[in-house]
């Protein structure tokens, strides 16, 4: 399998606007400097459930082509968050726009057997596939718009199979289509 899979999400204006005009301008970015964008979702909107006082969350995913590394490609993403505003902060806090690398080419990096494998403690290296796919209505809505075949590289399962699963879920019932 050899796709390219980002994940975008932001919940709070910033210098490019609202989260869906940060993620369209972010897109446009994402498009220059050796990154073609070959598929974009739809931008789904996932009200803060007991994250009572929080702004909603959107999100969507895009399917990308890109010869660079991944390393490469998470430096450049962590570019364009900065450029949006991102600035350090919780990660489960409010944000202007993140950029996950979701899926490099089926590859894996810090898995052990079906866990996700990393200190807890300093920096997080560089996690393929990204963590937390498969508990995210948010992340696997778009995920299907963008890569119905898709695949989770470690677990194997679907994205429909994994999709059923969450929909159910608060989340998965207080998500919308923009
Ligand atoms: P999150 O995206 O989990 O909500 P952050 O955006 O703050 O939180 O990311 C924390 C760190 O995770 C980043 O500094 C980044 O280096 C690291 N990271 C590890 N794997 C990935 C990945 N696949 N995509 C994006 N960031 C990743
Ligand atoms: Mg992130």
């Amino acid at each position: 399998m050899s796709q390219t899979l980002v994940g975008l999400g932001g919940n709070c204006p910033g210098p490019w606007g609202t989260p869906a005009e940060s993620i369209s301008r972010a897109l446009r970015e994402l498009g220059t400097g050796g990154i073609t964008v070959e598929a974009v979702s739809h931008l789904y909107e996932t009200a803060a459930v007991g994250r009572a006082g929080q702004p909603p969350y959107v999100n969507a995913v895009a399917l990308i082509d890109t010869p660079m590394p991944p390393e490469a490609l998470l430096r450049r993403l962590k570019q364009i968050e900065r450029a949006a505003g991102r600035r350090g902060g919780s990660p489960w806090g409010p944000r202007t726009l993140d950029l996950d690398i979701l899926d490099y080419k089926g590859r894996v990096k810090h898995w052990r057997g079906n866990m996700p494998r990393f200190a807890r403690a300093g920096a997080r290296p560089l996690v393929l596939p990204h963590p937390w796919i498969e508990k995210r209505p948010f992340v696997l809505r778009p995920l299907l718009d963008v890569a119905p075949n898709w695949r989770h590289p470690v677990t194997k399962k679907t994205v429909h199979e994994l999709w059923r699963r969450v929909a159910r879920g608060d989340e998965g019932r207080v998500m919308r289509a923009l």
